[in-house]
């Protein structure tokens, strides 16, 4: 039975929650949308919304029944998880989320903590920094969906949500676990719906995490996740093993890079060096279909005993001259659908073991595919772990990279052991 059951708002930040929690040793499995029948035996179990940008409505909805699949699995804490950086608007959806799984928990209370210090993201007196800038300074002030122009998350949290919205400030977490545990209990006391929770260190979070043990329900970005292994470890509830264990990674080896960001060009580059590389050229062929049949063709020859790295990625003279013939929309819509029809010939052909980088295109493969659910094994590089997606003749190891995640030499590094 699983013990933890989260809810996430968007795909990466599921994988990267589920990570988090493999890291603190407990297994963990991403589920692909609302879960449809029996969940997969895990400690954790992590349900991948697509509700960060949706209308309120619907991301309350699709998580209410994400939480009760969850709950009915047997769960005994829950997580609802949303981005690091607060991603939100004034209509929400993080307030009116929180709000609908407090009142379907029947509980009253729940921490609000996207700190991240891994990544820059600290919360100090009630506001976000990224990095050493206040939240509504950095890039998030100008996101398109949610930008980010208050950081003091008091005010933020308060503008989505009819509850009261209380802190628990640094000298306050600072004391430690019993400290942070009772400042929280006064402010429920009082009346408070939320608090948000400062943390700079990971240590803050060890100790937020072990302060909220006996809450139903957490909120926050994967950071404040990592105290809670330790809670169940602790109530003897997770046995010492190998929380990360996957099959053998077996079959021929692919990437499919869709992302155009510069961490990703920088690794298909490296990869020229040592790995057959092709590169599709979607403004000489702008053709889903075509542009699949040139690449499987070109796999089919070269698949064996190296990866090969099939990539659409182009530096941003040439993605601006895509969607100048194209628009933006259907430039992206032509890359992702051409490589999703190549993801799936080459699972046909035999690839086992595929690396897919760019956030949206994971999405397109990961559907194409259709695939419900990944259980989470080892890290590659720090938030892209290697997944196994069951199924016939050994399952498919998958890894997702958000573009900008992972070192120069990702795409060999990947495939490195077994
Ligand atoms: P990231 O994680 O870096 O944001 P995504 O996969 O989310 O990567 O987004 C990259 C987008 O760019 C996708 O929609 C993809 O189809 C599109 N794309 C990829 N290559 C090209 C190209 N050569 N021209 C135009 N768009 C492209």
């Amino acid at each position: 039975m699983p013990l933890l059951g989260c809810v996430a708002d968007d795909f990466t930040g599921a994988t990267d929650l589920a990570s988090t929690l493999v890291r603190g040793g407990m297994s963990a499995v991403q589920v692909i949308g609302v879960p449809e029948g029996p969940l997969p035996e895990a400690d954790a179990v992590v349900v991948a919304l697509k509700s960060r940008t949706n209308p309120p409505a619907d991301a309350v909805r699709d998580s209410l029944a994400a939480l009760d699949a969850l709950r009915d699995a047997g769960c005994r804490q829950f997580f609802f998880k949303y981005c690091s950086t607060f991603d939100s608007t004034d209509e929400g959806n993080i307030g009116p989320v929180a709000d609908a799984l407090l009142e379907r928990l029947g509980a009253g209370f729940a921490l609000a903590c996207p700190a991240f210090p891994a990544n820059g993201r600290s919360v100090y007196r009630g506001h976000l920094f990224v990095g050493d800038v206040l939240l509504s300074e950095s890039g998030m002030k100008d996101h398109p969906l949610t930008p980010m122009r208050d950081p003091n998350l008091v005010r933020v949290l308060g503008r989505q949500t009819a509850g009261r919205v209380g802190l628990v400030n640094f000298p306050v977490v600072e004391r430690g676990a019993g400290a942070i545990r009772d400042a929280m209990a006064a402010l429920a006391t009082e009346g408070h719906r939320y608090a948000i929770v400062d943390a700079v260190t990971e240590a803050d979070l060890m100790a937020i995490g072990e302060a909220a043990a006996e809450h139903p329900m957490l909120t926050g970005g994967s950071g404040v996740a990592m105290g809670l292994p330790e809670n169940f470890r602790r109530q003897g509830l997770l046995p010492a093993r190998d929380a990360a264990a996957l099959p053998t990674r077996r079959g021929h080896k692919a990437v499919l890079a869709g992302s155009c960001s510069r961490a990703t060009l920088g690794q298909v580059a490296a990869a020229r060096a040592s790995l057959p590389v092709l590169e599709l050229d979607p403004l000489a062929t702008p053709d889903a279909a075509a542009l699949a049949r040139q690449a499987l063709d070109w796999a089919e020859a070269r698949l064996g005993e190296v990866p090969v790295v099939i990539a659409a990625s182009a530096p941003p003279e040439k993605v601006a001259a895509l969607q100048a013939q194209l628009g933006r929309g259907d430039a992206g819509a032509l890359v992702e659908e051409a490589l999703a029809t190549v993801a799936e010939g080459l699972v046909a052909r035999g690839v086992g073991q595929l690396v897919v980088a760019g956030g949206e295109t994971s999405g397109a493969v990961v559907s194409r595919l259709g695939l419900r659910t990944l259980r989470i094994g080892p890290e590659i590089d720090p938030g892209v772990p290697w997944t196994h997606a069951e199924g016939a003749s050994g399952g498919l190891h998958l890894a997702l990279k958000s573009g900008n995640f992972g070192a120069a030499d990702f795409f060999t590094n990947a495939f490195q052991g077994e």
